[in-house]
């Protein structure tokens, strides 16, 4: 199996120096193994994606002398085929419609006969399970358009022992074979929303769909996604698809410690550029082989 990387950014705002380590820590182990490094533009949000931001990404990773594989997967171009994984899903009952918006979920999860406080999950508060019907039969209901989709954990992940291999770390040391429960994802994660009511698709679906797509054979992301990592080989493992080798590596923070983010415009690479820095200098402050 060909070796192969990707990087996965947003159109939503400038790439900063966490981008480039991730970017370039991608592209030197592909380079390394002989194997491929792709680029996929994730722009499900189209409210947030711009074609400005899509171009200086080009641009940014260019100048940091990187080089990919085309053409360049763009999520927007396939919302069809996320519309008819999540119709497929549906008529095998494993996702349901939410109508809960988030004071819902909110006042549900803090209700007082569930402990008051809400637990938290790697996407926000854990779904209290409001709208999770109690049959899983949807194969005879109409697949619901512009709704919230939500993945039932409870009939979908079937098979008790789920796991993946971690190449690098996790954000507590987790490495190797990191195996996990259903009943685990239950508790940690809860029915994560599949389908978004604005945008008819997710993060979590289209990243597993696309991976599987590009035939990635190792993921390299940060740790803000190990505990995701465990829906997408949930959803991997219900759709039939392979599971990538997974490399989760170090956060860049600022000098506060704090994660840099799409609006520390002072961080930009475009900033650095228009500073006088040099790829290298980047790969020295990352922490990355010049
Ligand atoms: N698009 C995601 C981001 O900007 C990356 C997702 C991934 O690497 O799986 O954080």
């Amino acid at each position: 199996m060909t070796f192969r990387t990707r990087f996965a950014p947003s159109p939503t705002g400038p790439l900063h120096l966490g981008h480039a380590y991730s970017a370039l820590l991608a592209y030197d182990l592909a380079q390394a193994q002989g194997g491929e490094f792709l680029l996929r533009i994730e722009d499900i949000d189209q409210s947030r994606a711009r074609l400005e931001w899509e171009q200086q990404i080009y641009d940014d990773l260019e100048w940091l002398g990187l080089s990919w594989t085309t053409p360049v997967l763009k999520q927007s171009d396939r919302l069809n085929l996320y519309q008819e994984t999540l119709t497929d899903l549906w008529r095998r009952g494993v996702v349901y419609q939410c109508h809960c918006n988030r004071k819902d979920i909110l006042a549900a999860a803090s209700a007082p006969q569930e402990g008051g406080e809400p637990t938290m999950g790697p996407d926000g508060i854990i779904y209290p399970g409001t709208c999770r019907p109690n049959t899983s039969l949807n194969d005879t209901m109409p697949f619901p358009e512009n709704a919230a989709l939500r993945l039932n954990l409870s009939v979908a992940a079937t098979s008790s022992r789920l796991s993946f291999t971690e190449l690098s770390e996790g954000p507590n040391g987790e490495t190797g074979l990191i195996e996990f429960s259903a009943d685990d994802l239950r508790r940690s994660i809860g029915d994560v929303v599949l389908a978004r009511r604005d945008i008819g698709t997710s993060y979590h679906l289209s990243v597993v769909l696309d991976d599987a797509s590009q035939g990635i054979s190792h993921v390299v992301r940060g740790h803000d996604l190990f505990e995701a990592t465990k829906i997408h080989v949930a959803l991997q493992q219900l759709l039939g698809l392979p599971t990538p080798v997974y490399h989760h590596h170090k956060l860049i923070r600022d000098d506060a410690g704090k994660r840099l983010a799409k609006r520390d415009d002072a961080r930009a690479l475009s900033k650095y550029r228009a500073d006088g820095y040099t790829p290298d200098d980047i790969r020295h402050m990352t922490g990355l082989p010049v």
